[in-house]
């Protein structure tokens, strides 16, 4: 028997109202994703891209359709269920990196833990060894004013796996970042996908998406074509990189 898909959307439909106005921003869609997959989503602006991540994260809920995690129907889980799902299934990745100012690597990327109620000691050991497994060990103390952007990432990246999540989902990871830190950051999450997590990746573009196995691009909320790929190897890329000027 074939394993289950982590991912199975069917019939997926997505309707905001604002007033009057109705917006598609989804429109039927299906998507299976594999476990182990690491999937592009390339798209206009304003094709439904953040809105299927949001759906895909359970941060939201379509209007219609069904959405099957790991073989579960979202729809109908409690609140409770749900949120303890989205606390350890998923990792969430954004392009502002969104750390919290004037606090510490280690307490940015512990914060997930004190949502799911994990004691202090195990807690700092777990964000210490995420931190170091995105090679930000000796950096603990560190704020984001003395990181830079690819650190800032990194650090984005570890809060994400501090959860041990099976799915990362990914909103323009790079979007802020030049395309030598953005390609090291794709080394590393290639290297999180080779350990055996699902990507799901948001990006509009194709230099980035290339280090997918499979790309899915949508357009007017549809899925318009979904292809699989040979992925680029993000570190053989920057090993033919020219190094940054000092
Ligand atoms: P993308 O991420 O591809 O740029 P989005 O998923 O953010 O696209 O948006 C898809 C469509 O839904 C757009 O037309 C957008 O304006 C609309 N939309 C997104 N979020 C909301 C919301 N909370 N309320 C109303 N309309 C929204
Ligand atoms: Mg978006």
């Amino acid at each position: 028997m074939a394993a289950e898909p982590i991912i199975r959307l069917a019939g997926i439909s997505k309707t905001y109202k604002t007033g009057e106005i109705e917006v598609h921003a989804l429109v039927d869609v299906d998507l299976t994703v594999e476990k182990i997959e690491m999937l592009a989503i390339m798209g206009p602006s304003g094709s439904g891209k953040s809105t299927l991540m949001n759906l895909l994260g359970c941060l939201d809920q379509p209007t219609s359709g069904s959405y099957l995690f790991e073989g579960r129907e979202v729809a109908t889980l409690q609140k409770r269920d749900l949120s303890a799902l989205r606390l350890s299934a998923f990792g969430f990745v954004f392009q502002g990196f969104q750390l919290i100012a004037r606090t510490s690597a280690l307490d940015n990327v512990a914060l997930p833990l004190v949502y799911a109620d994990v004691p202090v000691e195990e807690r700092r050991a777990r964000a210490k060894e995420a931190l170091a497994r995105v090679g930000l060990a000796g950096r603990e103390d560190h704020t984001s004013a003395q990181l830079s952007g690819g650190q800032q990432q990194r650090v984005a990246i570890a809060r994400a796996l501090v959860n041990r999540p099976r799915l990362i989902l990914a909103d323009e990871p790079t979007g802020a970042l030049d395309t030598r830190t953005s390609v090291e950051v794709l080394g590393l999450v290639q290297s999180l996908h080779k350990s055996g997590i699902t990507v799901v990746m948001v990006t509009h573009e194709p230099d980035i998406a290339a280090y997918a196995d499979r790309l899915v691009v949508v357009r007017d909320g549809r899925i318009q074509s979904d292809k699989t790929q040979v992925p680029h190897d993000a570190v053989a890329d920057l090993a033919a990189m020219p190094e940054k000027a000092a």
